[in-house]
């Protein structure tokens, strides 16, 4: 019998100089400066994406949608996390929950929390409560802490479907 499978996946992009929003989890939050990326940016669905293909041995997203590859270059994050989560099923599993933290000084994540938790539950055909999405300052230390960037951090846990 299949075992469950454990997955983790991390991702920092930095601010730009100036911008409106950043895209984090799929949803847009007005901010004073953008992400740079050569996608949207969305750091959050790219941790949890590395971190389901992580749970299969399964490379990364760079690897399945290389940015050099035009069909990615501008891609929305939410359909690469719906194309992992094909690999996910078609590898035998289903998403038992994630867990992801974002550090981030600013914006303040909290208010667009369960809005991400339902995009990110719709696109994993997952129910709310199987997904969690907190958010943490580093109390102004390093390069988070000097609101240079963002980083998630997502675990996933995966069973093998019945
Ligand atoms: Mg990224």
């Amino acid at each position: 019998m299949a075992s469950m499978r454990i997955g983790h996946g991390f991702d920092v992009h930095a601010f730009d100089e100036s911008g409106d929003s950043v895209m984090l989890g799929g949803v847009q939050i007005p901010h004073d400066r953008r992400l740079i990326a050569h996608s949207d940016g969305d750091v959050l669905l790219h941790a949890l994406s590395d971190a389901l293909l992580g749970a299969l041995a399964d490379g990364d997203i760079g690897q399945h949608f290389p940015d050099t590859d035009p069909a990615w270059a501008d891609a929305d994050s939410r359909e690469l996390l719906r194309q992992v989560a094909i690999r996910v099923t078609e590898a035998g599993y289903a998403l038992a929950n994630a867990d992801i933290t974002v550090l981030a000084e600013t914006p303040k994540i909290g208010p667009h929390a369960l809005r991400i938790r339902q995009t990110i539950a719709t696109d994993l055909r997952a129910e709310l409560g199987q997904i969690s999405v907190k958010a943490t300052t580093t109390e102004g230390l390093g390069f988070v802490g000097r609101a240079e960037g963002i980083a998630v951090h997502a675990v996933v846990l995966l069973e093998p479907l019945s």
